[in-house]
């Protein structure tokens, strides 16, 4: 989608700092940290967000938990970290286009799961 900000990432119409790539997945680190470790992990077809996946879809959404596992283990999140997703207004979600947090680094704590 050409108004996608994300679809400009993969792209390269939009520069990026890139953590990993395969033929389905692109992942990179997040403008604006929440963590010591922010990282996107999106899928390179266009998917709204978790709510639009199917059973036509839905092994992309596998493809990002393999990705983020590989990435996991290269960032060195050995203590662990937290994987997010928001979906639609009332989720949080700021750019249409499914993506999975990874934020790590620090201990988390318990708050908002
Ligand atoms: P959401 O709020 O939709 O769950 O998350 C969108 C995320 O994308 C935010 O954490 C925001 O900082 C990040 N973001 C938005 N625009 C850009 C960009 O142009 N480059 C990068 N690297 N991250 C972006
Ligand atoms: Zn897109």
């Amino acid at each position: 989608m050409s108004d996608c900000i994300f679809c400009n990432i993969i792209a390269g119409k939009i520069p990026s700092t890139r953590v990993y790539e395969d033929e389905s997945i692109y992942a990179f680190r997040d403008i604006s940290p929440q963590a010591p470790i922010h990282i996107l992990v999106i899928t390179k077809e266009h998917v709204e967000s978790a709510a639009k996946l199917n059973v036509g879809n839905s092994h992309l959404a596998a493809k990002c938990f393999e990705a983020i596992a590989i990435i996991a283990e290269s960032e060195g999140l050995k203590d662990g970290f937290r994987v997010i997703t928001n979906a639609g207004k009332a989720g949080g979600q700021t750019v249409p286009h499914l993506h999975f947090h990874i934020l790590g680094g620090k201990t988390l704590g318990e708050g908002l799961v």
